[in-house]
């Protein structure tokens, strides 16, 4: 019987005003293809980073609320590697002294240990259009938080609640979006299996890079394990590689293998001093009360566990939830303190319950707004279609245009909008219409 090995590496972007060690806004997304650089963040020979004090004190923060231990002594070093989307031709990032170490996360009574909190800088990204592959550079330099767990996991439920539990932490903190659909939270699971009592790790392990969705962070565990279980189950051993996730098909692919493993020639950054912090200082750091905590709260209030849950995955939820709680608090009456629990979780499951409406309602009413706003998707092929029927059946009109009757363009482009039952822009139609005419 094989055990699965699960450890996870966590990139959360921090939401800065500027980027890691340049005055360029850490806010890149929707902005046009590198137009928020500079001569630091485009790696230019001569140019020197500096630090963001803000965005190490955030690292730190983080750092304290997972747990760890924060180093009195840390410093930048560079990582070596060749990739189109790092300019420098190396990463700002930090090795052997990270600026904090040795946490963990408790999660139903199971700790989860941490290995390690950095802080580094984020790469470009590459857009793949056609045979080019073009660089924007607007995100390059975006702060970097690496958070690097213990592998201590042995099954994809557990990730899933830790992953859940660690995004909820970081909103908590208000130091990063946390968004996955926007990239701000990149998930790498690295996955091996081992023989079941085995003492020692497994001689491989698989890295899955960059995911986006907690969802698809179970689903690559389980093609893995089961991709894996069957190379082991021939006698042999699965390879040590990295892997891509296919959000289709549901399955991983090979993007690197071991022989193409990195040395990152790492050595301290030479134009960076290195970091002195005082005890005073990081004993001051003080980390705001966490969703665990406030579900602990919330149960020993008589909250059911799900429901505590729900409404502590989020600030704004909690937020809400309290402003009835603290009405519950101020005019329940003494000899009602009995009833106390049965109002709050009352109040528990309205809350939830507007949240639920008004997350549907919300969603709605994005869609109405965005179709009003947006121009509506063209059916080329039959708009078409349409324009050389309605030609076809209007010789009338047409001769009237072409002896100056502007208007009757009109008439056309009408006859057009009611074949396609109002499914088209009247600004499209008349163009095309226009076009069609000239070609007589
Ligand atoms: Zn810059």
């Amino acid at each position: 019987m094989f055990k699965p090995v699960i450890g996870l590496e966590i990139h959360v972007e921090l939401k800065t005003q500027s980027k890691m060690f340049c005055q360029c806004s850490a806010n890149y997304f929707g902005k046009k293809p590198n137009t928020n650089t500079c001569s630091v963040c485009l790696g230019l020979p001569g140019a020197l980073p500096v630090p963001n004090k803000k965005a190490v004190e955030w690292a730190q923060l983080i750092g304290k609320a997972l747990n760890c231990r924060l180093n009195q002594n840390s410093k930048f070093d560079r990582k070596h590697y060749f990739y189109p989307d790092l300019p420098k031709g190396y990463q700002i990032s930090q090795y052997d002294e990270p600026l904090s170490l040795q946490g963990y996360v408790e999660i139903n009574q199971k700790r989860f240990r941490i290995h390690r909190v950095h802080l580094e800088e984020d790469t470009g990204k590459l857009i793949h259009s056609g045979a080019d592959t073009l660089v924007d550079f607007n995100r390059s330099g975006v702060p970097l938080v690496e958070i690097v767990t213990e592998p201590d996991f042995d099954n994809s439920e557990d990730v899933k609640r830790f992953l859940e539990e660690l995004h909820s932490i970081i909103r908590y903190l208000g130091v990063s979006d946390a968004d996955m659909e926007k990239g701000s939270m990149r998930m790498e699971p690295n996955i091996s299996l081992k023989q079941e009592g085995q003492a020692e790790l497994p001689k491989y392990k698989v890295e899955v890079k960059n995911i986006n969705s907690f969802r698809f962070v179970k689903q690559a565990i389980k093609y893995e394990l089961e991709r894996q279980q069957e190379i082991l189950d021939r006698g042999e051993t699965p390879a040590q590689e990295t892997r891509g996730f296919d959000e289709k098909k549901q399955s991983t692919y090979l993007q690197r293998s071991k022989e193409e493993a990195h040395d990152y020639r790492y050595f301290p950054e030479p134009d960076i001093p290195p970091m002195i912090f005082s005890r005073e200082y990081l004993d001051s750091i003080k980390v705001p009360e966490l969703p665990a905590e406030k579900m602990a709260g919330y149960m020993k209030l008589g909250i059911k566990e799900q429901d505590a849950f729900v409404l502590t995955r989020n600030k704004s939820n909690t937020d809400f939830y309290e402003v009835f709680t603290d009405e519950v608090k101020k005019r329940i009456k003494k000899k009602h303190k009995d009833i106390q629990a049965d109002l709050y979780q009352k109040t528990a499951n309205f809350v939830i319950n507007k949240i639920k409406t008004y997350s549907n309602v919300q969603s709605e009413l994005i869609n109405i707004f965005m179709s009003a706003l947006l121009p509506k998707e063209v059916d080329e092929h039959r708009l078409n279609e349409v324009i050389k029927k309605v030609m076809l059946y209007n010789r009338q009109a047409i001769d009237d245009y072409q002896k100056g009757k502007q208007n009757s363009i009109m008439f056309l482009v009408g006859q057009v909008m009611r074949e396609m039952k109002g499914q088209v822009d009247a600004k499209i139609v008349r163009k095309q219409l226009e076009n069609e005419l000239k070609k007589i």
